[in-house]
């Protein structure tokens, strides 16, 4: 180990890393696609750096927008006063968001614009009087960020049930893991339709308008993440499924809350998802790639609606409370700007689309592998889920630790990934080349004989 890696494990504690497992690997630059270490070794990066990067590493026009921004200043509140970036962005924003959204209220992280949103929603009727209405209603294996908010309307069970006691109660509707679903048998494996058709009962949407029935008068919102579970392993939501919780929310006046942090910003092939069913949410949270993933900087988007309600008097607290230090940071909105220049200027979403239909055809490769239960895939995100019964569709161990050495065989071969469970993720930058695309695949099937042969 040299020196920066031991200062790394005797001083940084990693999230969501089990550090005693831990083996100190420290990036030190990047340069479009790749990912450089304190050796010169470079790697692809194949899951964006966390699904945040969008035109690849070192973008000269979001360099260049973050460096003229720092010439003027790097930051100032958004608490009372405005800064010129944020009003800028505000309105780049609006134009492309779906349905009736109009506010722009800014936060740094995606589980922060989820505890805005959700914060929100609760005030929203307590403000119109309807002061009952303090539940959530949110769906099994949903991931809305680790915050105390966030992780009560979360349903997986690994990052949540720990919390338990201090979470607010939310009730939970079935996940629609179709490859799972207690109710369908013959689902078979639907490699690239975007999202692709079920012929089912809806037995997760029935039980959705159950619990709506029973409990509508006190449920102020449902977060959804449209069309992709994708913390609890890309679980691509059939087509009509949105739509379908659009108009229970609609009936039952119950406030939809979309949280597009991870599949905003074209990772499913839309700018975002909702674009799909045409979805009006009333609230929407986005992160990750609204700055192309330089900076941390995250919105929640509010209808005229909400934002009216919490209009009055000072004397009348109906103020929305809520605010952090670096709001509506100048550096990140610069960033962001050039991010959405850049979107239209190379018509990154037009280009994607001949991509989307490489990484389907790659993704077909793997059908046959004996450890592939199902290969899901929505727009440029995927996710292949292996099992060690293909026909009982039993999992692997967790100490099998299968996708780690997965990931960790694909790192020798200079690709970076990062498992979810025992799913291995496909998220590389929009801005991707083909024959990158091609070679990261071609170095995960490999990687997924390798090791899978051995159990
Ligand atoms: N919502 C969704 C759908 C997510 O996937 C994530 C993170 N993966 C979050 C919220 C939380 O975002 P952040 O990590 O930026 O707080």
């Amino acid at each position: 180990m040299n020196n920066l890696e031991q200062k790394d494990k005797k001083y940084i504690w990693h999230p969501f890393t089990q550090m005693r497992e831990y083996k100190s690997f420290v990036i030190e630059k990047g340069k479009r696609m790749w990912l450089y270490d304190i050796y010169g070794n470079k790697y692809l990066d194949g899951i964006s750096s966390l699904w945040v990067n969008v035109h690849g590493h070192r973008k000269k026009e979001i360099d260049n927008a973050i460096n003229k921004q720092l010439a003027k200043i790097a930051h100032s509140t958004l608490l009372g006063i405005a800064n010129v970036p944020s009003v800028e962005l505000a309105e780049k924003l609006i134009k492309i968001v779906p349905g009736k959204l109009c506010k722009v209220f800014y936060s740094e992280d995606g589980a922060e614009a989820v505890e805005i949103a959700i914060k929100m929603a609760y005030q929203y009727w307590q403000n119109k009087g309807e002061k009952q209405r303090t539940k959530f209603l949110a769906v099994k294996n949903a991931y809305h960020g680790d915050t105390i908010g966030a992780v009560s309307v979360g349903g997986m069970s690994l990052f949540h049930s720990k919390y338990k006691p201090l979470l607010f109660k939310t009730y939970f509707a079935t996940s629609p893991y179709c490859y799972r679903c207690p109710n369908c048998k013959s689902f078979t494996n639907i490699v690239g339709r975007i999202p692709y058709k079920v012929n089912c009962n809806w037995d997760c949407i029935k039980k959705i308008e159950k619990l709506v029935k029973k409990h509508k008068k006190e449920i102020c919102a449902m977060i959804i993440e449209p069309l992709v579970q994708a913390a609890a392993g890309i679980i691509v939501m059939p087509q009509g499924y949105i739509k379908k919780i659009e108009q229970i929310c609609k009936e039952n006046k119950i406030l939809l809350i979309a949280d597009e942090v991870a599949v905003g910003f074209g990772r499913t092939g839309k700018m975002f998802a909702c674009e799909y069913e045409n979805i009006k949410p009333d609230l929407m949270a986005v992160g990750k790639g609204i700055t192309g993933g330089y900076l941390p900087l995250a919105v929640t988007f509010a209808t005229n609606e909400i934002y009216n309600a919490f209009l009055g008097k000072l004397e009348e607290q109906k103020t929305f409370y809520h605010g952090h230090s670096y709001t509506g940071n100048p550096l990140a909105c610069a960033s962001a700007i050039a991010n959405l220049n850049i979107f239209k200027k190379e018509k990154t979403l037009e280009k994607l689309q001949p991509k989307i239909k490489v990484l389907s055809k790659e993704l077909e490769k793997f059908k046959n592998l004996p450890w592939v239960g199902d290969i899901r895939q929505c727009g440029f995100m995927a996710g292949i889920e292996l099992v060690k019964n293909k026909n009982t569709k039993e999992p692997f161990k967790i100490t099998d630790k299968i996708s780690v050495k997965i990931c960790l065989e694909a790192r020798k071969h200079r690709l970076l990934i990062r498992p979810l469970g025992d799913v291995i993720v496909i998220i590389p930058p929009l801005a991707i080349e083909i024959p990158q695309l091609r070679y990261m695949l071609k170095v995960i099937y490999q990687a997924v004989i390798k090791i899978c042969g051995k159990q």
